[in-house]
């Protein structure tokens, strides 16, 4: 078993016009207790984030705006949510549950975080429903603490961890992975320490095939002593927004190569849910839980 940070604080606020299936951060936990692949003891209901790791992360001035709700109008239209004390909440809880559960998983070789991998937050803006970047926050945390030597954030969402390469353009103890279809959401890419691009349609063997010669490849040669892995499942064929054609098996296959090479070298990973958004909510729950299902397999 491994712990997996969770608060009911974590549904998201649905936007303004939108349909997102927002009630996976509820479902997941159930159909993993339902299987049996988490207990209730697994679960911990992380505290907001103390504002120190954040700014280490990201400006200062900016969060503390978003902190107080003080974005402009154009920065929150960037974002896509309204302010509210709530939402600012759900951030730092989510920020303080991927730091906690990086920290655990120095202990149990994985951890979960039920919701986050909120990859394009930069630093000193918020942009597509991300405004605090978890597992930003988490890795700078590991590297100023002398926790880890070199990190490693392996970014398979649909798109491209933009936020994240923005945040670690200049640190060389974070490593930044991102691979993610060409044409997709960001459309002004930023530059990742190694992005690898897909066609619009990539099916599974296209996507299988180049993760497999470009990961192990790229472990043995970042030698990373932590993973932080944004696990979207916006890479399926049926979802809205994803570019990509990967079925829910090539999906469960790209979880297994990742966390597999992690765990055959004893490198911890902590992972970040990401996007989802396929129009049956069945399909996305399936989808994340495998990740949970093949590292319970490990
Ligand atoms: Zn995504």
């Amino acid at each position: 078993m491994f712990p997996i940070a969770f608060h009911p604080i974590f549904k998201y606020p649905v936007p303004e016009g939108h349909r997102f299936p927002m009630d996976k951060y509820e479902l997941l936990p159930l159909q993993l207790l339902h299987e049996g692949i988490a207990e209730e003891s697994d679960f911990f209901s992380p505290e907001p984030i103390d504002m120190p790791p954040v700014y280490a992360a990201h400006d200062r001035v900016y969060a503390d705006r978003f902190v107080a709700g003080q974005l402009s109008r154009q920065e929150v239209r960037r974002i896509g949510f309204e302010q509210s004390p709530r939402l600012v909440e759900r951030e730092l809880r989510i920020a303080r549950g991927t730091v906690d559960g990086a920290l655990k998983a120095f202990e149990t070789g994985i951890a979960f975080n039920i919701a986050g991998g909120t990859h394009h937050a930069s630093r000193d803006a918020g942009e597509g429903f991300c405004m605090i970047n978890d597992q930003a926050v988490a890795a700078q945390y590991l590297v100023d603490h002398g926790m880890a030597r070199q990190v490693l954030i392996a970014d398979l969402d649909v798109h491209q961890g933009n936020g994240t390469a923005d945040i670690f353009a200049n640190e060389p103890r974070v490593f930044t992975f991102s691979m993610h279809a060409k044409n997709n959401y960001p459309f002004r890419k930023k530059k990742s320490d190694l992005d690898v691009e897909l066609p619009d349609r990539a099916d599974d063997s296209i996507y299988l095939t180049l993760l497999l010669d470009t990961f192990p490849a790229l472990i043995e040669r970042v030698k990373p002593d932590f993973i932080f892995y944004q696990a979207g499942v916006d890479i399926l064929a049926t979802d809205k927004l994803g570019r990509l054609s990967c079925t829910i098996d090539g999906c469960r296959q790209r979880d297994e190569i990742v966390l597999q090479t992690a765990s055959k070298l004893g490198i911890p990973v902590q992972c970040s849910m990401g996007g989802g958004y396929s129009p049956q909510l069945k399909t996305i729950i399936d989808a994340h839980a495998n990740t949970y299902r093949v590292a319970g397999q490990l």
